[in-house]
């Protein structure tokens, strides 16, 4: 056997462990079940396109050339398919499977044989191509949206590369002027080399994701989707080192439902959950871009607002109360009569975290004592 001869045995052996190794991740594991299902079925058609290239000699012209060619396309469509499935962006199923039938529809118009290898060639490697750098722009743009952003580049420059050689491979056998492929080993090198690198490139991708999962529900409040308190805590701190440098105004302000437990009393908890919900999406509603709005407690609320004087944060609070009153919580069919009291205080170039969170704490609680629904200063 020849070098090509291995080179296509090892190519269709990567992509079959890969392929295995997805179904691990997919079936056994439930890593990002269904990406890692569909990356496991595009190794697969892969490994079984590039297993009956090597028949070309033998096996039937439309087995080796159609058949095969379809199946490797399959797989980059499938591959698109996982990193949207991954990153939860639109699918692209339709328009996939016109570019789909389109391919077929030529192979099946375009005359068997040799003659027409340059243009089986070309069927391949413009689908292969669209696929492989609409999959290369959609990673990149969704990881240039997540933490780490650097992150985006690296790992959607081996498709974006991938696509660039098949539409090289489609410059070249326009040219009337070209031969037979110059050297058959140089496409089987690649074929190697993108299996490798997007197998390594798509796993990354999981690890990214996974850990972009685990990051929010590190910090997000699981109820209201709101931060928790350990995201406040990392936020207010990075404020106040802020504030120190660049001394613009700072206030922090905390809100405390008031009388909630006579309402989990008399409408029941779910009750009392779905006002919270509804609380915590008018306090995100009424806030800035720059502004930290989170769920410290069980129906206490605490917000950061950046660049904010003490005057302008009580007008927030202000407008925070008539919106509540304008729009209350709605449960099963009625109004939920939720009013909120608070305490506000403006960092000043000393002031500590603790020190800020016990002096709004003080003004709530002189909130509660002068009759509640209403912001004090601290
Ligand atoms: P006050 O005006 O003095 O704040 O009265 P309150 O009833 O709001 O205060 P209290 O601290 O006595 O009770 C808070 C209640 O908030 C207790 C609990 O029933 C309710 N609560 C806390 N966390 C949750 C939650 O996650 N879901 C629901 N439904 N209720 C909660
Ligand atoms: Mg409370
Ligand atoms: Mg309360």
């Amino acid at each position: 056997m020849g070098l090509e001869g291995l080179l296509t045995q090892v190519l269709a052996l990567l992509s079959s462990v890969a392929a295995v190794l997805w179904a691990v991740l997919a079936g056994g594991m439930r890593v990002s079940p269904r990406a890692s299902g569909l990356f496991s079925a595009a190794n697969g058609l892969l490994g079984l396109s590039l297993l009956l290239t090597l028949q070309r000699d033998t096996a039937p012209d439309w087995v080796v050339w159609p058949v095969a060619d379809l199946l490797g396309l399959s797989a980059y469509a499938l591959s698109r398919r996982g990193v949207q499935h991954l990153f939860k962006l639109p699918h692209s199923t339709r328009i996939d499977l016109m570019v789909w039938s389109a391919v077929a529809l030529g192979y099946a118009v375009l005359p068997l044989g040799s003659v027409s290898v340059r243009g089986y060639t070309l069927l391949y490697s413009l689908p292969a191509a669209f696929w492989l750098g609409a999959l290369a722009w959609e990673l990149g743009r969704a990881l240039q949206a997540q933490e780490p952003r650097a992150l985006g580049l690296p790992l959607a420059a081996p498709f974006a590369l991938a696509a660039a050689v098949m539409l090289a491979r489609t410059g070249w056998l326009l040219d009337p002027e070209a031969t037979a492929t110059p050297d058959p080993l140089a496409p089987l090198w690649a074929f190697v080399c993108l299996v490798i690198f997007l197998n390594v490139s798509l796993a990354t991708c999981v690890v990214a994701r996974l850990l972009q999962i685990i990051r929010r529900q590190a910090l997000i409040d699981p109820l209201t989707g709101v931060a928790n308190r350990r995201h406040f805590n990392e936020q207010l701190a990075l404020a106040l080192a802020r504030q120190r440098r660049n001394g613009q105004p700072l206030c922090l302000m905390l809100l405390d439902l008031d009388h909630f437990k006579p309402l989990n009393d008399r409408h029941g908890h779910a009750a009392g959950d779905a006002a919270l919900v509804q609380v915590a999406q008018r306090l995100k509603a009424s806030l800035r871009e720059v502004d930290l709005a989170a769920r410290i407690g069980g129906e206490e609320f605490a917000l950061l607002l950046p660049d904010t004087p003490l005057a302008q944060a009580l007008e927030v609070a202000q407008r925070l109360r008539q919106t509540l009153r304008a729009t209350p919580p709605q449960w099963d069919g009625q109004a939920l009569v939720v009013t909120v009291s608070g305490g506000v205080v403006q960092a000043q170039g000393n002031s500590s975290a603790e020190g800020l969170l016990q002096a709004a704490d003080a003004a709530l609680y002189r909130a509660k004592g002068e009759g509640r629904d209403r912001v004090v200063a601290g």
